[in-house]
């Protein structure tokens, strides 16, 4: 690594780059986590998330990495067996969860930067008895998008089945409907397309699941869901948050509102249509042999994983885009050599999109590196 990052210029599949004034917000004097400045604090949190998740019900704030709340929602949402969808490397750790959890998993597989069909999800629901479904929504690993929705109504059928969501790399930058959508948690992490510092994670959960939380006897302390739904109904969280991190929540999330869920929603899928459209380009214009990993219709507005030409790796790509002052992410676990991905997502604007991927074409067109 040499050379400094240009401001606009970090497309890490997440972190994402975080606003100045975002990160700003976090510099005050420390308070108390149960005085009126918390209480203030963690409802201005709370109202901005739940248009985010598109919920009613207060949002679950959690000190912890996005796998925290994963984690929490095997320990609390599922009894004895789950169906994991599985088409990428986060969607795999959701099963790897379950299992040292000790819930028995069945895997439904497609491949890796495929979306996952619904009606595959039906077909395997009438054949395995589970008690949940595990989907991630935007597969970070392959930039595929699950059809979340679509995926929930299969499941719906089953009126004992909870849908479990991973939308880490989706809330934010893609439409989300937790409570019509009727999904029983739905999980992200500040650092993504939310584009806040990381260090917390997000979740919104049904009250079906917090019924069946109830009865079951494992859920441990510090990721018992019905605790941090009890204390998130009083405002309060279970245990002392990060506050500074929760400040820093705060003035993005008035910055989303400013932006509008909507208009935010459509700068993702302008952005990732652009670097789709680019790629293309390179490829019948300059003849170089690279390709979007996800086909049309099953590609995530926030993510695109790019696979690169034969002689060339992800990890070679991604230093020769950074020595032009530019950040984008190797391919992830086994496609980290086969492709690069870059992070369209958080608050990312076509036109810095735009540099990153000159700086990616120049990258590809320079054989041995440069
Ligand atoms: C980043 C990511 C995670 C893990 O998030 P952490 O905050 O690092 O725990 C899980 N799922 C997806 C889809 C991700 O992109």
């Amino acid at each position: 690594m040499s050379g400094d990052v240009r401001p606009g210029g970090f497309f890490l599949p997440g972190p994402t780059e975080v606003d100045p004034a975002v990160l700003e917000a976090q510099v005050a004097p420390v308070f108390g986590h149960r005085g009126p400045e918390a209480e203030a604090l963690v409802g201005a949190v709370d109202r901005g998330l739940r248009a985010a998740f598109g919920t009613a019900r207060p949002v679950l704030l959690g000190t912890m990495s996005a796998t925290g709340f994963m984690e929490a929602a095997i320990r609390c949402g599922v009894k004895r067996r789950v169906l994991c969808l599985v088409n990428g490397a986060f969607s795999a750790r959701f099963a790897r969860i379950a299992r040292d959890c000790g819930r028995e998993v069945e895997t439904l597989e497609v491949p890796w930067g495929r979306a996952v069909d619904p009606d595959e999800v039906a077909a395997r629901l009438a054949a395995v008895e589970v008690d949940a479904v595990t989907v991630v929504h935007s597969e970070t690993s392959t930039g595929a998008l699950n059809p979340v929705r679509e995926i929930a109504a299969a499941v719906a059928r089953h009126p004992e089945v909870l849908v479990l969501v991973d939308s880490v790399t989706g809330l934010g930058g893609v439409e989300m409907a937790a409570d019509a959508w009727g999904l029983d948690a739905v999980i992200t992490g500040s650092q993504k397309a939310l584009a806040m510092p990381p260090g917390l994670a997000f979740a919104a959960v049904s009250d079906r699941l917090l019924a069946r939380a109830a009865t079951l006897p494992d859920r441990g302390f510090y990721l018992d869901l019905v605790r941090y739904a009890d204390q998130a109904a009083r405002g309060q969280t279970p245990t002392t948050p990060a506050l500074t991190l929760l400040q820093a929540a705060r003035a993005q999330l008035g910055r989303m509102e400013r932006e509008t869920l909507r208009a935010r929603w459509d700068r993702h899928a302008r952005m990732a249509e652009r670097c789709h459209r680019r790629v293309e380009g390179w490829r019948r214009d300059h003849g170089l042999d690279v390709a979007v990993l996800a086909p049309p219709g099953e590609r995530s507005p926030t993510v695109t994983a790019i696979r690169v030409p034969p002689g060339r790796t992800g990890p070679e790509l991604a230093e020769a885009v950074r020595n032009r002052g530019f950040v984008i992410g190797a391919g992830y676990g086994p496609l980290k050599n086969e492709t690069v991905r870059v992070g369209h997502m958080g608050d990312h604007t076509e036109a810095e999109l735009d540099a990153v991927l000159d700086a990616l074409d120049a990258a590809l067109r320079t054989p041995g590196g440069g």
